[in-house]
C-alpha cells in the first residue's frame, strides 16, 4: 500500500524484501497500482522460485458473482501470475458485506470456482469491523486466514486470535508499527517507559512471540524502511521476564496515571444514539493521557467522519449528554466529559485512508 511513489521505488523495495527473506507479499485492487508494480517486480525476477513466495491479493466484496470474477481475472492479469496463494475478501466490515458475500450467486461463487481451478489457492478476509462480525464471519468457516488489528495497545480482539487458532487459520496482523500506534516516531514518555527497549520493538515482540500469529505486515514505503524490523523478524522466542515486567509496568502506569478515569475497553456502552464509538475515542485518550500518544490519537481521532465503515463513528463533540451510555459503564465514568476531553486533545487533524476504497 506505501511503495506506490513510483514503479521503480515499487521494485527495488520488493526486491530487497525478497533479498531480506520476506516470503509473503500483500496488494490489494484498491491500491492503487500496487498490484500492476507487483506484477513487474514479479516478472523482473525476485530471485526465488515462485513457489517459495505467497502472494495476496484482497478485493473488496462484490454486488455479484460476475464481477468479483471479472476482479480476480484482472488482478491475475496486472500481477501477470497464473494463480494467486491467497485472495482475501478486503473490508469485510459490517454485516452487509458479510449478507454480500454469503448471498446466493453472490461473489463467493465466482471464488469458489476460482479456487476450484487452482487460480487461487486459499480464501480469506480483513476487517476493520466489529469483534462480533469478525467472528460470525469466521464461524462460517469459509474462510482459511483472516487479517485484522490487534496490537499491544489494541488488544480487543484477543479471543479472535485464540478462535481463529482454533480452526488452524492464518492469522495476519496489519500494520503493527503504524496502526499499532504510530511506532516509529514514539512519544518521548513511552520511550522512557519502555527501556531498555524501544516501544517498536517491545510491541513487535509482543506479536512475534505469540505463537498462533502467523504474519506481521511491513508497509515498507521503500527499501529502507524494512531494515529495523527486520532486524526482529527471528525473535519469535517467548517474551522474556524482562520483557514481561515492562509490559506489565506499561499496563501499572496507565492505571496509575488515568485512576479513575481509565476506561477498561468493556464495550459495554455501546450503542450510542449519536453512533459515538465511545471505546475506541476512550482507548484514544487512556494512551495519549497515560503515554502521551498524543500524535498517533490525533491521527486516528481523525478518522471518525471521514473513513466510513473503514473507521465508524461520529467525533465526541457531538455527544448531546442524553446519558444513556451511564448506567451500563462499571466504572462509573463521566463519560459525556471525558468524550469532551478527548474531543479537545485530538481533534488536531483530520485524517483519511491512504487510499480510496471501492
Ligand atoms: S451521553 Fe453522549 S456518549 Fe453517552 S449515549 Fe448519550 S450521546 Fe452517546
Ligand atoms: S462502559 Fe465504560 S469502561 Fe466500558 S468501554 Fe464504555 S466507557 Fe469504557
Amino acid at each position: 500500500m506505501r511503495y506506490l511513489a513510483s514503479q521503480e521505488n515499487a521494485v527495488e523495495t520488493i526486491q530487497a524484501a525478497v533479498r531480506l527473506g520476506i516470503n509473503h507479499i500483500e496488494t490489494a485492487r484498491g491500491y492503487g497500482r500496487s498490484e500492476e508494480y507487483l506484477g513487474a517486480a514479479l516478472t523482473g525476477g525476485l530471485g526465488v522460485e515462485r513457489s517459495r513466495l505467497h502472494i495476496t491479493t484482497k478485493i473488496s466484496p462484490t454486488m455479484d458473482g460476475d464481477s468479483m470474477g471479472r476482479y480476480i481475472d484482472e488482478s491475475l492479469q496486472r500481477l501477470q501470475l497464473d494463480y494467486i496463494d491467497c485472495l482475501a475478501i478486503h473490508g469485510l466490515n459490517t454485516f452487509e458485506h458479510l449478507d454480500l458475500v454469503l448471498a446466493k450467486n453472490g461473489c463467493l461463487q465466482a471464488v469458489g470456482k476460482a479456487l476450484e481451478d487452482k487460480r487461487i489457492h486459499h480464501l480469506g478476509f480483513s476487517s476493520h469491523g466489529s469483534q462480533e462480525l469478525i467472528q460470525a464471519a469466521i464461524t462460517t468457516d469459509l474462510f482459511e486466514f483472516v487479517s485484522l488489528h490487534y496490537y499491544y495497545f489494541f488488544q480487543r480482539h484477543a479471543p479472535i486470535i485464540h478462535l481463529a487458532s482454533t480452526k488452524d487459520m492464518g492469522i495476519f496482523i496489519i500494520s503493527p508499527a503504524d496502526k499499532g500506534g504510530k511506532l516509529y516516531q514514539p512519544s518521548p514518555e513511552l520511550e522512557k517507559l519502555t527501556q531498555p527497549f524501544q516501544p517498536l520493538e517491545l510491541t513487535y515482540r509482543f506479536l512475534l512471540s505469540d505463537q498462533r500469529i502467523t504474519t506481521l505486515s511491513l508497509g515498507a514505503s521503500n527499501p529502507a524502511e524494512l531494515i529495523r524490523p527486520l532486524q526482529m523478524a527471528e525473535q519469535t522466542q517467548e517474551l522474556s521476564p524482562q520483557e514481561i515486567a515492562i509490559l506489565q509496568k506499561l499496563a501499572q502506569h496507565q492505571k496509575q496515571v488515568l485512576g479513575t478515569e481509565q476506561c477498561s475497553q468493556c464495550y459495554k456502552c455501546l450503542p450510542c444514539p449519536e453512533n459515538i464509538h465511545i471505546p475506541e475515542v476512550l482507548r484514544l485518550r487512556n494512551l495519549a493521557v497515560a503515554y502521551h500518544m498524543t500524535d498517533y490519537g490525533q491521527y486516528r481521532y481523525g478518522m471518525f467522519e471521514n473513513a466510513g465503515h473503514w473507521f465508524p463513528g461520529m467525533k465526541a463533540n457531538r455527544c448531546t449528554e442524553c446519558g444513556e451510555c451511564l448506567p451500563r459503564c462499571p466504572e462509573n465514568l463521566n463519560i459525556p466529559k471525558l468524550l469532551a476531553d478527548t474531543h479537545n486533545r485530538l481533534q488536531g487533524r483530520t485524517g483519511r485512508r491512504l487510499w480510496q476504497s471501492i
